[in-house]
């Protein structure tokens, strides 16, 4: 089976994440949409390790010519291995400016144990060091590749959904 084609996205509440990268890692893993595989793309140049764990939502493609990314975080879970899918509730994302363009990433919580236990979890709930963490090491990552990435700011849930559903919307289109 194939972890982009053969698995449905879900919805903005439920949604299907396709873990590549566990948090903590420093690791690049990276999901070989044509084999199937899961690889070893890098070890990141820079002494930084993810986050939170790290994915995409299957059956989705977006701007920059790959699925949608996803971060998923949960403060009940221990790490995660790539290739574990997960159910998660969309709460919002960021986005991200590099040399190839708009690169926006979606984030996660837990679907059936919503941080912090309510049922409308929003960014404004993640704590300020996480997200502290999330601009500063995606901003960062990249730097002894020579290559820059821009945080251009934080979205919210309704931003979040409308790129949610364009990804799905994009990989109908394309495939
Ligand atoms: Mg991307």
């Amino acid at each position: 089976m194939n972890l982009w084609r053969d698995i449905p996205p879900g919805t903005p509440d439920k949604a299907n994440i396709v873990i590549e990268i566990p948090k903590g890692s420093r690791n690049k893993y990276e999901y070989n949409r044509d084999t199937g595989a899961i690889e070893l793309d890098r070890v990141l140049f820079s002494s930084m390790h993810y986050p939170t764990d790290y994915g995409f939502v299957p059956q989705t493609f977006y701007d920059d010519d790959d699925p949608i990314d996803a971060l998923f975080f949960s403060p009940f879970f221990s790490v995660t291995y790539p290739g574990v899918v997960v159910k998660g509730r969309l709460i919002g994302g960021f986005r991200m400016e590099d040399e190839k363009g708009v690169d926006d990433k979606l984030i996660f919580v837990p679907y059936e144990k919503v941080f912090p236990h309510q049922k409308k979890a929003s960014i404004d709930h993640l704590p300020e060091s996480l997200k502290d963490e999330i601009r500063y090491f995606f901003s960062r990552y990249k730097d002894l590749e020579n290559k820059k990435a821009e945080f251009k700011g934080w979205l919210d849930l309704n931003e979040a959904t409308k790129i949610f559903n364009r990804a799905i919307e994009l990989y109908k289109q394309k495939f």
